[in-house]
């Protein structure tokens, strides 16, 4: 799982990543990163800390208060697209914030 996370990275960093921000159907922000999806988990004064929305899966986002990607953290436990089509509906109204940089921390 770690060899295909690093794989993804790779054509994250290729195509210039591109994270986005929803509200969920119940107004709660969700972040959007590939076509995994993000809970908001904690807000700190400079640092917004995100969770994937699927349950039990350690990977997390850290953004900056401007909403600019930080960081990732960890390793996703499943393959990408389970909610594709709410990421798709929500695609149609997104902003792609692009960033110069990604830096990837992954654990083993
Ligand atoms: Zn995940």
């Amino acid at each position: 799982m770690a060899e295909a996370f690093v794989i993804l990275t790779s054509e994250i960093q290729a195509k210039s990543p591109a994270i986005s921000f929803i509200n969920s159907n119940k107004g709660k922000p969700l972040l959007v990163a590939d076509d995994y999806t993000f809970k908001l988990n904690k807000a700190a004064t400079t640092t917004k800390y995100w969770i994937c929305t699927i349950k039990d899966c350690a990977a997390k986002v850290h953004t900056d208060s401007n909403n600019g990607l930080m960081k990732t953290v960890g390793n996703h436990s499943h393959l990408p697209g389970k909610e594709k089509l709410e990421v798709r509906e929500a695609r149609e109204k997104m902003t792609y914030l692009k960033k110069n940089f990604l830096t990837v921390k992954i654990s083993t």
